[in-house]
Order: C-alpha cells, then structure tokens, then sequence
C-alpha cells in the first residue's frame, strides 16, 4: 500500500497539501484572504453554514469554512498597498540554482506597525522552500530595510511563505523592503518545470490585523528549459493505407519541458517497409525542439517508428536519443481514436505555466486532439470564482486554439468541492459560468446540475479521484445521467478503478471505487486524464509514474462530435500511453446498453489490443469481480474471443489491460439490460 502511495501521488498529494497550508493553515492566501490566528474555531460569525448533518463522512467542511472567511473577511485600504518588482529580473533554469531579489514599495498609506509583507515562492513544483536559520542550505532568504527606525522581525510561517513584521516606526510611502531569495552559499533551486510568468506573490497587511491581499503586478519570471535529454514520437493511432499523417517530434528535457536549445538532426533508423518519412529532419535553436512531420503509410500493418535526435555539437561516440513512437494501425477497417486530456491546472489556479502554453503544449508536444484546462473555482493564490476576468482569460485561450477536424478545445473548470468531492464542468460551447462550488447556491452536485440545466449550455461533468487522494466523491447522491456519462478512473493521483487496480490510488476509501458506483447500478463510461499541473498536458506520465488519457472513439473531431461520443460511452481510458483497446460484445460496440440473451446463449465478448509495450494481461471485470485473467505472456498484440455464461439484466462488463512497463488501459464498460 504504502509503495504505492510515492511519487507521483506523493507529488500530487504534497501540491495538494501546499495549497491547503497556503490557503488554509497559515492564511498564506492570495488578495482574496485572510489570516484568523484563532484558527477554524474563531469562524462562525460570518454567515457560513454550520457543518451540516448531511454532509458525507469525507466532507472536509473546515475547508470550505476558512475558504470562505479568507473571501469575506473586510479588506482594510492599505492591504495589499505598494508595488513590488525584480530586480535585475534573470529568468531561472529548471531545476538549477539561482538567487532573486524582490523589492516592495510601500504605497500612499505605508505599512503599519504590527502589520505583515509576505513574500510566497510559487508552490510548484519544488522551488526551494524559503528559510531563514541555515545560510548555507538552499532557499535561505533575507529582508532588510534603510528606512532608519523600521525593523523587520522575519519568519517562516508555513512552507514556501516568509514574511516580516514591521516593528519600530510604520514602513512609509516610497520605503522599502529588499527581500533576497536564495541569499546564501546553496542559493534557492528554481521549479523543475518550464513555465512563462511564474509569480513570486508578494502580499501586504497594511493596518496589521492578519488580513492579507496581493500588491497589484505580482512580478513574475520565466523558468526555462534544461538541456535535451529525450525524444518524443508521436502519430495518430490509426490510419487508412495510403494516408499522410502528421508526426509529432518531440525533443524535450529530462522533466519533459519543451523548448529545449536543440540544434541537430532527427532521423529515422529502420523505417518499416510501406512508410515513407522524410530522410532526416533538421531542427534549429528557433524550433525548441518540436516539429511536425508528414509521413506516408501505404500498407496495412502496425507502425511503431524509432526516431534518433542527434545535437549538431554531439560527441563522437554519442548515439543519439532514442525513442519509439506510439503504434499506428494501418487498416480500412480501424475506428479513428481521439487522444484527449480533459483535466489540468494552469497558473490561473494551481498549475504551471500560462493557459496559452498550455493548449500550445497540448497540441504541439503531446499531439493530442482535444484539451481541456479546468482550472479551479476557487483554489489557487486568486480565484476564478472572483476574478471575472481570470475566466475570461481562460475563455480567450480556449477560443483561440479551437481548431475543429484538428485540435478541439473546450470550455471548463474544476467544481472543487470539499463536501462532495471534485467534479469537471466542461462545456461545448460559449456562455458557460463558473458556478462556484464555495458558493452556498452551487454547493452541492444537484445544485450544480440544475444550475447547468437552466443554463442551457451544452456541458458535461465527471468526478475525479473519486476513490480518494485528496477528496473521495461522495456516491450517495446518484449522478445525474443527463451531465455524467463519464466518469475518470485515472489520473496522475493514480486509479479510482477499483481495489484490486494496479496503481491504486492514494487514501483510498474503501466501497467507494468507480466499481464500487457501478455496483450501485450507476452508468459511466471511462476516461482517464492527467490532471496535470506541470503545464505537459497529455505527458503528466513523462515525470510522473502514472497520468491519464481519454480515447474517445470518433471519426470526425469537433465539440460535438466529442460530445456525442462521451454522451454514447465510446471512450476509453488509459495510464497515459496510447494503448489501442477495441471491445465488442455481442457484436455491440463499446459503452453500449445491450439486450441479456435469451435462454442458454452465452454472450461473446471480443477483445483487441494493440500495446505501447509487451501485455501482461487481459482481465475481463464482470459485475463486481475480475471474472477472468488472461496471461498475454508478452505480446504486443493480443485479440480473444471469449463467451460469457448466464449474463442477466443488471449485469455489467469491462476489460483491463496491464502491460509490463504497468501502463493500463480500461475499456468502458457494457450495460446488460
Ligand atoms: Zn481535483
Ligand atoms: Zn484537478
């Protein structure tokens, strides 16, 4: 269990758990918040429901208690007063050490004694946490002030936050603060992922009564690559002989940022027989690593192409960075997969990086034909639930990258609900709001789904970890099937499958996994998604152990065609690679409601799988159990007819595939009526 539980749900677990100091523990909040030294026991007073009888076991009320007091709480005029700025503003390297230097002006109504300047490194991902008792170690951070008669009493209340206390004589207008990042011997280690506009957040209490806001023009820099270090290949999943098809080159760092200083060849050793692709491919500084390629496939067959970066400057004895592509099925006859990642965070909330990288990212790097950024109402250092324009801005990203037939983009926020779990709102079109879910009129999902009822927008919504990690969804309210057709098993947090999944989620709940909602005769099909908040949507697995993907089974790519598929349960839902996954039953596609069989027929289920890897095994999951294992002992392509006794109404069946290097994939499962 505990294994199961490092890395990448470590990682997830520990954002989770910044955030939640930053925005609960130490009040390190943004303009939004405040600081209660009385902690959750001092609310109350404010307006906000008591803990309700009716919230689930897993609710986290206290969440939503101090999430609200820090929106409520009264802002005195001089919060968040001044300006603040980097000076000598050098843009940081991933991973590498550096030392920033931020200065704070006070504004008209100055600093009070008794009142606070913060300054917050970025919460992700793995800036050095600032400090002030060891000036050798990384992150060791100074304030100093030349105002004569100010002192500064500095200390770290929470982890990423050190703030001064004004003490002496009031900071006033046009004084400073020089606040020095990384001041000592080990200097402060910069984010290990690339990102445009990483904020440092400076916030002021200006009168000295805890509440806290963000100065205006938080400055921001930019955290750049590292050097080269792997290959990316990446082509559609299926294809009709004697198509062009597009290849994605990918030449990335090692924690698979883009925009590397590439200056080299990629060729293309041993290209199969019937696949024509250009000799070599030459890529400049400009490029940053990635180029689309246009390759021919004139025959039936699986392509999996091998592609060998070569910098210009190599070493002799270098071979080059190898890497494999995806398998592509050549065939009349193969259904068109849509790759899609339709949860993760950019910096309007907890993510890295800007929304615009984002979907450039999506569509450039990872290839993927539909993307979502779900960025949170109300979790982050400002809020979109507050900040009309922040969902604006995220609007104006998804309608400028919007390419139907090529790159489908679609509207979209996380519902961060601590009482009932998370769930994604996507909409298929314009006009859709943030219905909040800190919002007392939108707390819970039925509140939700009636506001998007009347609201008319073409949307959709599915939960997510909903096995547990940082919130487990509460089941007992019965998805509404006109929104939740789907629901996602998979995400850089890890499976919500069932208990018996690989990759299991961390703080699992037990009874309540996606196998666990089907029991209760809950329909869903599968997706899996990143969840990404290291700005590589649709690669969260490159520096992660898992992430998710959905295969949404379409052949035309628009929103509502998009919609139409994950409405029907034609999707699938992947651990990240682009495993191919067909299943029929009784000649029934994917996802389908069909008929039980009459008398002693046994129904037939077909299973084809196309892997990134050798197969392990095939399980076959049947109303509550795994019903059968079959070993695949290695294959890379594996297909089984299989009957399937004394199937009855109320029944259900799906298909798990385990591959040996522990990628998965889930099929969506079928419906016996
Ligand atoms: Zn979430
Ligand atoms: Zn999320």
């Amino acid at each position: 269990m505990r294994q199961t539980v490092r890395s990448a749900a470590g990682v997830a677990l520990a954002a989770c758990l910044a955030l939640a100091v930053a925005n609960c523990g130490g009040g390190s909040d943004g303009d939004e918040s405040a600081e209660t030294p009385g902690g959750p026991a001092a609310f109350g007073a404010d307006g906000v429901p008591p803990a309700s009888d009716e919230d689930p076991p897993t609710a986290q009320r206290f969440r939503v208690d101090m999430l609200r007091h820090g929106r409520d709480a009264p802002r005195h005029s001089s919060d968040g007063g001044g300006k603040a700025w980097l000076e000598d503003p050098v843009d940081a390297v991933a991973s590498r050490p550096g030392t920033w230097t931020i200065l704070y002006e006070a504004g008209p109504e100055g600093v009070a004694v008794g009142g606070i300047v913060r300054l917050t490194i970025p919460p992700f991902w793995h800036w050095s946490d600032p400090q002030d008792q060891m000036p050798t170690a990384p992150g060791y951070t100074t304030a100093s002030c030349e105002a004569e008669g100010v002192a500064l009493e500095s200390f770290v209340p929470d982890r990423g936050v050190f703030q001064v206390r004004i003490a002496g004589r009031a900071l006033r207008e046009g004084e400073r603060i020089r606040f020095v990042y990384g001041a000592g011997r080990g200097k402060a280690r910069a984010d290990q992922f690339v990102e445009r506009e990483s904020p440092f957040w400076i916030m002021v209490d200006g009168d000295g009564d805890g509440v806290v806001k963000a100065v205006p023009d938080t400055p921001t820099i930019n955290v750049l690559p590292g050097p080269p270090a792997q290959i990316v290949l990446t082509a559609p999943s299926t294809a009709h002989p004697g198509d062009e098809v597009e290849l994605h080159v990918a030449v990335l760092d090692r924690a698979g940022n883009r925009g590397v200083a590439f200056e080299g060849v990629v060729d293309f050793p041993g290209v199969p027989e019937g696949v024509v692709v250009p000799e070599r491919v030459e890529l400049t500084i400009e490029d940053g690593g990635v180029k689309t390629v246009a390759m021919r496939v004139a025959e039936a067959g699986v392509v999996r192409l091998l592609g060998r970066a070569m910098p210009a400057d190599a070493p002799e004895d270098f071979e080059g960075m190898l890497g494999e592509s995806n398998p592509l099925v050549v065939d009349e006859r193969a259904p068109r997969i849509l790759w899609g990642d339709l949860h993760g965070h950019s910096n309007l909330s907890d993510g890295t990086g800007t929304p615009e990288d984002y979907f450039a990212y999506a569509r450039d790097v990872a290839a993927l034909d539909v993307s979502v950024l779900t960025d949170h109402d109300h979790w982050g250092m400002l809020k979109i639930d507050a900040n009309p324009e922040m969902w604006e801005r995220l609007n104006a990203a998804v309608r400028d990258h919007h390419e139907p037939g090529r790159f489908v983009t679609l509207f979209g926020y996380e519902w961060t609900s601590w009482i009932h779990g998370h769930r994604h709102v996507l909409y298929f079109d314009e006009g859709g709001a943030v219905f909040s879910s800190l919002d007392a009129s939108h707390e819970s999902p039925l509140q939700l789904w009636d506001a998007l009822r009347e609201q008319g927008v073409p949307a959709m919504t599915f939960a997510h970890h909903s096995a547990g990690g940082p919130i487990a969804t509460n089941w007992d309210i019965p998805p509404d099937p006109e929104f939740e057709p789907i629901t996602e098993v998979m995400s850089v947090h890890g499976s919500s499958e069932a208990r018996d999944s690989p990759a299991l989620i961390y703080s699992p709940l037990p009874g309540n996994f996606v196998r666990d909602a089907l029991d209760r005769g809950y329909r869903f099909g599968f997706v899996g998604s990143g969840d990404s908040h290291d700005g590589h949507p649709g690669l969260v697995h490159l520096a992660s152990p898992h992430g998710g993907l959905a295969a949404i089974l379409s052949e035309e790519n628009t929103r509502d065609a998009v919609l139409e598929a994950l409405r029907q349960r034609r999707c699938y839902a992947t651990s990240g690679p682009r495993i191919l996954l067909r299943t029929a039953l009784d000649g029934h596609r994917m996802g389908s409601t069909i008929a039980a069989p009459s008398g002693d027929e046994p129904a037939f289920l077909y299973v084809h799988v196309t892997g990134t890897a050798p197969i392990n095994a095939v399980q076959v999951i049947r109303s509550g159990a795994i019903a059968q294992t079959i070993d695949c002992e290695g294959a890379w392509q594996y297909s089984v007819g299989l009957d399937l006794p004394e199937l009855s109404a109320g029944e259900y069946v799906y298909v798990r595939v385990v591959q040996a290097d522990r990628g998965l994939a889930w099929s969506s499962p079928f419906f016996v009526e």
